[in-house]
């Protein structure tokens, strides 16, 4: 992979130059956008690799820049945000937000995210020119044709809606996935009962899968709003 283009989408000035030093400092090519539209038009003529986005900007909502991003591309679009509320960010995951980070952050802490999001850019790169069916990450495997999963060769008994839970992880691991999202996609609909019982199949999958569940190597718990499927070293 080339340099990536950062596109960092902020309307705050010393917010917006912290950014573009660090990205700078650590040999990223940016463009940067004051305003929704600007970011709009930037996305669309750039085709950036990621994009950093404030949510509270002067012309227009945040989440409506990532509905119309997503109208025509897949583009990772972490969310920056003020607000510290988790509905603000379950409405930007839901609308196709990859990520968040909470202002005020750290410079490392936005690095951090920048690399876990080029790092699933780039296995999302290789998928697409090998052999789709069979996901590994780690020790972990899973052959979605044959609709099993291992451990080092060793064969997770899985139930039906822990295998699709699993697969529905490993399809988007690096990316927050709001429980809305996953239960939308286990079961068809969300209600409060099918996210109480998210959290019940999600205690026997890590049982199953992590060495350590209360110290989970594969799937992170974002505490009220989801869960991820973190890439293994
Ligand atoms: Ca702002």
């Amino acid at each position: 992979m080339n340099k990536p283009v950062i596109l960092v989408v902020e309307d705050d000035v010393p917010v917006r130059n912290l950014m573009r030093t660090t990205l700078k400092t650590h040999d990223y090519k940016y463009l940067t956008a004051p305003t929704g539209k600007e970011a709009v038009m930037l996305a669309s003529s750039h085709n950036p690799d990621v994009v950093f986005l404030d949510l509270g900007l002067p012309d227009m909502d945040g989440v409506e820049v990532i509905r119309q991003i997503r109208s025509w591309s897949n583009m990772p679009i972490i969310v920056i945000s003020a607000r510290s509320e988790d509905e603000d960010k379950i409405t930007a995951l839901d609308a196709g937000a990859d990520d968040y980070l909470v202002k005020p952050f750290s410079v490392d802490e936005l690095l951090a995210r920048l690399r876990v999001t080029i790092r699933r850019l780039s296995i999302m790169n290789t998928r697409s020119s090998t052999d789709s069916s069979v996901y590994t990450n780690g020790i972990l495997k899973i052959d979605y044709a044959a609709g099993c999963a291992s451990l080092n060769g060793e064969e997770i008994k899985l139930t039906p809606i822990e295998f699709k839970l699993l697969c529905l992880l490993a399809q988007n691991t690096g990316k927050v996935l709001t429980h809305t999202f996953i239960t939308q996609h286990i079961w068809g609909r969300s209600w409060d009962n099918d996210i109480a019982s998210l959290r019940v199949f999600m205690v026997t999958l890590r049982k199953k899968l992590e060495s350590y569940p209360d110290a989970p190597e594969f799937i992170q718990t974002h505490v009220g709003i989801g869960y991820r499927m973190l890439k293994v070293e």
